[in-house]
């Protein structure tokens, strides 16, 4: 097992100059893009003379994925809540690239649903191709960084239809961000969602049934995991309907915060 990598933030942005978004490095209180591809390989080389002040940037979610990949009732304590057995293998559904959205953006409340509640939950960032990984593979070693993820849930269309597509997949269901950090040990971080300054969850992702490590081994027995997909690891408990107005943040301590007003 290798040791802890360096720290690094990275984040997705654009400025009035830029034709196209870019990845960055954010320093300080600078950005120092990222060449195309950079990001997801072994080396990233920044280079300080491009830097821009972050005053300058809009920065966007982090990621734009070929796919998101969830997973139900990985906290015990949420499982019980909503009345769910724990699964003996992950229990897995995806989300659309087109529900993303990034720090400060708004979760619009669709019509279809009386019942939109927030998932606070720890994203991870795959760096490398991943197919048939096994546990001694180090399937860590495959992440780029973690992220925070708000799972955004109609939890009427949930309960309503066979499967999860309809309330999880809305526009604007899935605030993704605000970076990405790598280095971190993904089952010693604490996940809090707040809305409107009242703490609502507060889970350890040491409490996860299936921990990151296994779960991308899993996953990629199924499918193949890209550079830039993203995994959303399952919410703790303290689930709760969102109205308009609300102020929604998911906050993981060495990541940053997730603020999204809803509307
Ligand atoms: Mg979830």
């Amino acid at each position: 097992m290798s040791g802890k990598k360096e720290t690094m933030r990275i984040c997705r942005f654009t400025t009035d100059e830029m034709i196209s978004p870019r990845l960055g490095l954010l320093k300080g209180g600078l950005v120092l893009p990222l060449a195309e591809g950079e990001v997801m390989g072994s080396v990233i080389d920044s280079r300080t003379e491009e830097a821009v002040p972050l005053a300058e940037v809009k920065l966007l979610a982090p990621v734009t994925p070929s796919k998101i990949v969830c997973v139900g009732r990985n906290y015990r304590d949420h499982a019980a809540e909503l009345g769910n057995k724990m699964p003996d293998e992950p229990l897995l559904f995806l989300k659309p690239p087109s529900a993303i959205i990034s720090n400060d953006d708004s979760i619009v409340l669709p019509e279809a649903s009386q019942q939109v509640e927030h998932e606070g939950e720890l994203g991870v960032v795959m760096g490398r191709r991943a197919r048939n990984l096994k546990e001694d593979d180090d399937p860590l070693s495959y992440v780029l960084g973690y992220t925070c993820v708000n799972d955004v849930t109609a939890r009427d269309l949930q309960r309503k239809d066979v499967q999860f597509t309809r309330a999880k997949s809305f526009d604007t269901f899935c605030p993704v961000g605000p970076s990405i950090v790598c280095g971190l040990e993904p089952q010693e971080l604490v996940v809090t969602t707040r809305v409107n300054g009242t703490v609502k969850q507060r889970g350890q992702t040491a409490d996860m049934a299936f921990p990151v490590s296994f779960l991308i081994s899993y996953i990629s027995h199924i499918m193949t995991l890209m550079p830039g997909d993203l995994i959303a690891t399952g919410t703790p408990a303290g689930v709760s309907p969102m109205k308009p107005g609300d102020v929604v943040e998911v906050e993981i301590d060495e990541i940053g915060i997730l603020r999204n007003t809803v509307q």
